[in-house]
């Protein structure tokens, strides 16, 4: 999060405010909200991904289960700290 020059009225605004809180300039809250969703959408496959996995371990015995388990949670968990990465 960083302070930014609002460019209607050039008073410090957070680039992470959805509009000025002076003259309510909007500050790129498109952009915002198509990050968020994209992190969310990662984060839904992440956990579907996992969930094949979890259940598919005591039906399918071997290497695919655990590698779709693990290839999911790490891509729930990076969607997390990307996320966090973004917007912190
Ligand atoms: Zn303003």
């Amino acid at each position: 999060m960083a302070l930014i020059a609002c460019p209607d009225c050039s008073k410090q605004v957070s680039d992470a405010a959805p509009a000025c809180p002076n003259c309510g300039k909007p500050i790129a809250p498109v952009q915002i909200e198509q990050t968020r969703k994209s992190f969310k959408l990662v984060m839904v496959i992440g956990i579907l991904i996992a969930l094949v996995g979890f259940f598919l371990g005591p039906v399918a015995k071997g290497a695919v289960p655990t590698a779709l388990l693990l290839f999911g949670s790490l891509l729930f968990v990076g969607s997390i700290i990307a996320a966090w990465w973004n917007h912190g």
